[in-house]
């Protein structure tokens, strides 16, 4: 088990943001559109609960044609949802007072939360820990080759469940990797207790 990624429990979280194929939407300018996360126990690896919530941005409140087809949510969707801070005062509630650790592939995510936070001037709930679990998964595989979240599941032999680029179906299956990435499950053990999941 590698120490420095042990946690009692892991928050999972993958957002997709507003964004282009041109430069529509400058990096700077993009906006959380889906926050999907996966609370997962840090001894059993078992999903605890999970939180979906669309965001509705003001930036660049017209999703692209890009944006549209990368992650399959639509316009009536971000139009239906509540803004940043509202979404991310139901994010805080449902974080509680667990110690969770912000887990998330690679480090894009908690820039961007950064990014929202900055511009709508709030707080994170977040404390100052995360979890890269690229990285770890690379560490885990003792290369310092870099894999996409798909890439990763082939390597372990799981299928990519649900939509790829939709938050709440990157982050379940971010949660299927974790406990490879952290050291405490075989590839063997992966593919077996992800079975009939
Ligand atoms: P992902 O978690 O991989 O679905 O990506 C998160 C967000 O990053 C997406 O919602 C987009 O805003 C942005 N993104 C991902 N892939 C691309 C891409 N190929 N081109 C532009 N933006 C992207
Ligand atoms: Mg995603």
């Amino acid at each position: 088990m590698n120490d420095k990624a042990q946690a009692k429990e892991y928050l999972v979280i993958d957002l997709e943001a507003t964004c282009d194929n041109r430069d529509a939407v400058p990096k700077r300018e993009m906006e959380i559109i889906e926050i999907g996360a996966v609370l997962v126990d840090g001894a059993t690896f078992e999903p605890i609960d999970e939180f979906q919530r669309f965001v509705r941005p003001v930036r660049h409140p017209v999703l692209t044609p890009f944006c549209r087809e990368l992650t399959s949510i639509t316009q009536a969707q971000v139009d239906a949802a509540q803004g940043f801070v509202a979404v991310l005062d139901e994010l805080r509630a449902f974080m509680g007072d667990r110690q969770s650790l912000f887990s998330s592939w690679g480090n894009y995510d908690r820039g961007q939360f950064g990014l929202d936070a900055e511009f709508h001037q709030v707080e994170l709930p977040f404390g100052g820990k995360h979890l890269n679990i690229k990285q770890a998964f690379s560490d885990a595989l003792g290369t310092r080759k870099r894999f996409g979240m798909a890439r990763a599941l082939q390597k372990l032999g799981l299928p990519l469940v649900g939509t790829h680029h939709r938050g709440i179906d990157d982050a379940r299956n971010i949660a299927r990797i974790l406990p490879f990435a952290v050291g405490a499950w075989s590839r063997e053990e992966v593919r077996v207790n992800a079975v009939g999941s």
